[in-house]
């Protein structure tokens, strides 16, 4: 499924200024990629350390991996 907005693939990662997109809450609105602050919503871990995100960002916010339910962040839209 691709984001309404950007017309991205809702599973997809995007990072916008200090916002990162999570796959499973985007997916669980199934309209627009779904914005948590990043990285604080989401940790770090030196073992998804790459060139492009040397920071090691987890792709999941916390929530999500914590099993939780998908959260209401800020949508595609209103970034
Ligand atoms: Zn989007
Ligand atoms: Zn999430």
């Amino acid at each position: 499924m691709n984001c309404s907005h950007c017309g991205r693939l809702l599973n997809e990662s995007i990072y916008k200024d200090d916002m990162k997109s999570c796959p499973r809450c985007s997916q669980a609105n199934g309209q627009f990629h779904v914005f948590h602050p990043f990285p604080s919503d989401f940790g770090t871990t030196p073992l998804r350390a790459s060139n492009t995100h040397p920071e090691g960002p987890q792709s999941h916010c916390q929530s999500c991996r914590g099993g939780n339910p998908p959260r209401i962040g800020t949508l595609c839209k209103d970034l």
